[in-house]
């Protein structure tokens, strides 16, 4: 469904909604938060009218809670972003938080040749609510994709999380914390922008195409089969075996503690051994929030780059998930997914 705000002018915006707490209404029944339909949230946010651009919106029938995402729906956003991307001069998504990070991170592999900016946002408090900060946030998102530089060309041409006044880089975030508003970090990557009286953008920061009239591809071919490894004191050999070397799993995100060390035990190296026998991809993230894997510091970093562990450097856990899905779906061959995984391809790592 989409409904139109009908303004004549230079930039067209268009507002995707799947879902979240930004529009979501209480349940009389048992009280719980359920999303509600779209219509509901321009009601509430009538200050996107007063743009001086035409917004659009488009609505996931029915919206979910970001728990139930899939990548279903990164594909389904794809696709609907290649097919309005020349109607529009910038995408908003409105998402739940829960899962926004994955989204995000996920879309900015899935989109290639990007020249216009895809803004995730979403709120702590529905929208509906008197103290919302889905306003804010979503009215913030709206004027950052609108943004143009003195060439007409959009100010931020990345995919991005706008939350609580600041722009992040959407494959460098994390969702941090559940009750406050600033529910999202970027910890290794500064904000592209910050929203106070003015938007004050970190233009050096913000990636820009090489050829402004590139068309968009998308990349919706995504290889599922990874799995997450927490490293933590008293693992069992059982647990790690299942996880790294299961016949389902053709990728394994290990997050091991502070610059990518993990256990030394005899029973850990055996089974790193059989993985590597089983051509499994491992790649290592730290569990700190914030700095980056060096496996060249300690004896138990060192252990782990011998066994082909590759370094996932400082890459959240979202991003290095939407990042394998994307290679492993690209090719069947999995020592050119380990060399993709080490180099920057979206801005998702310090390299
Ligand atoms: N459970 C909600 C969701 O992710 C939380 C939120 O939107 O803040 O959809």
């Amino acid at each position: 469904m989409i409904i139109t705000q009908d303004c004549t002018r230079k930039s067209a915006i268009l507002i995707i909604y799947t879902g979240g707490t930004i529009g979501m209404k209480q349940d009389l029944n048992d009280m719980t938060l359920k999303p509600f339909d779209f219509s509901q949230i321009l009601e509430e946010v009538p200050e996107i009218g007063k743009f001086a651009f035409k917004t659009d919106t488009w609505s996931f029938d029915p919206p979910i809670d970001s728990s139930d995402v899939e990548p279903a729906l990164w594909q389904s956003l794809a696709r609907l972003i290649k097919e309005k991307y020349d109607d529009y001069d910038g995408f908003i998504i409105l998402h739940g938080t829960d899962t926004m990070s994955y989204s995000a991170s996920a879309l900015s592999f899935m989109l290639d040749g990007l020249t216009k900016p895809v803004i995730f946002t979403g709120s702590q408090l529905p929208v509906g609510v008197p103290r919302t900060d889905g306003k804010e946030n979503l009215i913030s998102a709206v004027e950052i994709a609108s943004a143009r530089d003195e060439d007409g060309h959009a100010t931020v041409p990345e995919v991005c999380i706008c939350f609580d006044s600041l722009l992040m880089r959407g494959n460098r975030t994390t969702k941090i914390n559940s009750e406050v508003f600033r529910a999202f970090s970027s910890p290794n990557f500064p904000p592209l922008a910050e929203a106070g009286i003015n938007i004050r953008f970190n233009n050096e920061l913000i990636r820009k195409p090489n050829d402004w009239y590139q068309s968009l591809s998308i990349n919706t071919e995504l290889d599922t089969r990874v799995s997450i490894l927490k490293i933590h004191p008293g693992i069992t050999p059982q647990v790690v075996r299942n996880i790294l070397c299961g016949d389902e799993t053709r990728a394994v995100i290990m997050e091991t503690y502070g610059a990518g060390n993990a256990p030394s035990a005899g029973w850990f190296l055996e089974i790193l051994r059989e993985a590597a026998c089983l051509d499994k991809i491992i790649v290592n993230v730290t569990q700190c929030l914030s700095g980056s894997v060096n496996m060249d510091i300690y004896a138990n970093g060192k252990i782990l780059e011998n066994a082909g562990v590759i370094n996932g450097y400082d890459s959240t856990t979202e991003s290095a998930l939407g990042k394998l899905f994307y290679l492993m779906g690209k090719s069947a061959d999995n020592n050119w997914v380990r060399a993709m995984m080490q180099r920057n391809l979206k801005g998702e790592i310090s390299k």
